[in-house]
């Protein structure tokens, strides 16, 4: 079992339904970012590694596929139970990693089992078409087949959740699953495969290694890898989705973001600010769905910025393990320092700071930076333009509705975006015309439950189905059509 906050143990891979921590590798090692101490250390797989795994899961797969899907997924009902018994202790390693709250982490868990629950409809799912009589005494129907081992490669951010928008749907679809999670965070996932192992799934249909860029590349030419799902930076999905696609995969690629939250003069001001601290500072930022420019519409400006300065001045901001912490340390120290280089870059670029994050971080030896608030932002200005993925928020003011959709649509980014507003006809007239793939009307993290699919568009997503819900059916599986007639 994996240490939590006391001892430190090596991250181990799952191969071919066994537990290996293969000697003689340099072990990397993982902290807590909120106090800085080491916890636990992961070695990185190598192109030998992959291709041992990848073969164990395409022997797996030869007799998986043969597995009616009403069996397939009855694992998936004893890993839900499993799952339920072992929140509390996930969501505690979740966050001694990662660096979000407690409940931020406890949420996660549960979205993670909601993916379980409906890949557990899969027999439904995977239903065809039938029509008898498409021409004279002739019948066609639609099946759809497993594609053979699938690989998923997943950011820091969501260790428990995101792996789960990919293996479930892969596994219950008849394939099987080779998932490398990210190397900042591997305890999450490990601990979820230490589970899943119990639930009893056949050995080599769901295998976890740890590891970097060697791992992925080596995943990514595999002959035996059909399909590859990422999730990740926009400069990673765009080469995943390039080299997978040129290697004859099938590939989906969600990349980063820099998500606007647009607010009308007509908003209800108390509850939009309450929305918009969720959004920007919630999990530090460091979410895809996070909003990192606010865009007040004409006369919403005073109001909103008044109440928003006084709420962000007063988040409590700490250790995610503690009691009443409304945001957490950020994930490294490398990534702190990244993030206030952007605050520094805001300030020399003429942005004018309301909260200076840099002057509220916590203090000892984690990675705190606390929430950051620009005014007169600018679309030229750096902080306007790249992801930062970090509790920093930038306000871009317009005069209409008109000018917001304009601005937001000129963002080469398209995975959320929200309108906080009372009129239905500018919610309306803003879902239909905005360029994202998600989108919020009075929400600020619109991100769609385990049956809706989730992706962006534009540089955000490079692919053509989505994660999770029907679309990763169609994703995990290829279609034939039947047609048959009787002499
Ligand atoms: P990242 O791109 O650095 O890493 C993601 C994965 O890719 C990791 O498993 C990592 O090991 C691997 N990787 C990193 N560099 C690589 C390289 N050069 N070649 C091959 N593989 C490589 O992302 P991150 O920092 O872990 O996560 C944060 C990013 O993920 C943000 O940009 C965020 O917006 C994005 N994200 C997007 C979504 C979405 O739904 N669109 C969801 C969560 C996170």
């Amino acid at each position: 079992m994996i240490a939590t906050e006391s001892a430190v143990q090596t991250i181990r891979f799952l191969v071919d339904g066994k537990w290996e921590a293969p000697h003689g590798r340099e072990a990397h090692p993982i902290t807590n970012p909120a106090t800085g101490a080491k916890i636990a250390e992961v070695l990185y797989a190598t192109e030998a590694d992959v291709d041992r795994t990848v073969r164990a899961a395409h022997t797996a797969f030869l007799k998986w596929r043969e597995v009616p899907v009403v069996d397939r997924v009855q694992a998936f009902y004893r890993y839900k139970t499993l799952l339920e018994k072992n929140a509390e202790e996930l969501a505690r390693i979740l966050t001694s990693e990662n660096g979000k709250t407690l409940d931020d982490s406890k949420a996660e868990v549960r979205r993670a089992i909601q993916m379980i629950e409906v890949a557990c409809g899969m027999p439904s799912l995977m239903m065809g078409d039938s029509l008898n009589d498409v021409a004279s005494g002739i019948d066609s129907h639609t099946i759809r087949q497993p594609l053979g081992v699938c690989a998923g490669i997943t950011p820091f951010n969501f260790p428990g959740m995101v792996p789960m928008w990919m293996w479930p749907f892969a596994i219950a679809c008849g394939n099987t699953f080779v998932l490398k999670p990210s190397e900042k965070v591997p305890m999450t996932p490990t601990r979820a495969t230490e589970l899943l192992h119990d639930a009893g799934l056949p050995a080599g249909v769901f295998n976890l290694l740890h590891g970097g860029k060697q791992a992925v590349d080596a995943l990514l030419h595999h002959p035996l890898v059909k399909a590859v799902s990422f999730v990740g930076s926009t400069p990673v999905a765009k080469y995943i989705y390039a080299t997978a696609a040129a290697e004859g995969k099938r590939v989906q690629a969600l990349g980063g973001a820099k998500n606007h939250l647009v607010v009308m003069p007509d908003a209800d001001m108390l509850k939009t600010v309450e929305a918009i601290i969720g959004s920007a500072f919630g999990a530090a930022g460091e979410r895809c769905l996070a909003g990192s420019v606010l865009v007040p519409v004409g006369g919403a400006a005073e109001p909103l910025l008044k109440l928003l300065v006084e709420r962000t001045n007063r988040l409590a901001v700490g250790d995610g393990l503690k009691q009443g912490i409304e945001m957490g340390p950020l994930v490294t120290s490398e990534h702190r320092d990244r993030v206030r280089g952007y605050v520094d870059k805001g300030e020399a670029e003429g942005a004018v700071p309301l909260c200076d994050g840099r002057k509220s971080a916590a203090a000892g030896d984690g990675y705190f930076l606390g929430p950051t608030i620009f005014d007169r932002v600018e679309p030229q200005m750096t902080i306007a333009r790249d992801e930062i993925f970090g509790p920093v928020l930038s306000v871009m003011r317009v005069e209409t509705l008109d000018d917001a959709i304009k601005l937001v649509n000129s963002s080469p980014f398209g995975n959320a975006s929200s309108i906080f507003t009372s009129s239905g006809k500018a919610a309306r007239e803003y879902s239909s015309r905005v360029e994202a793939g998600m989108v919020g009307v009075n929400v600020g993290v619109a991100a769609p439950m385990a049956f809706f699919p989730f992706a962006g568009w534009k540089q955000s997503f490079f692919g053509d189905l989505h994660a999770h819900g029907k679309d990763a059916v169609a994703f995990y599986t290829e279609q034939k059509v039947i047609m048959s007639r009787w002499f």
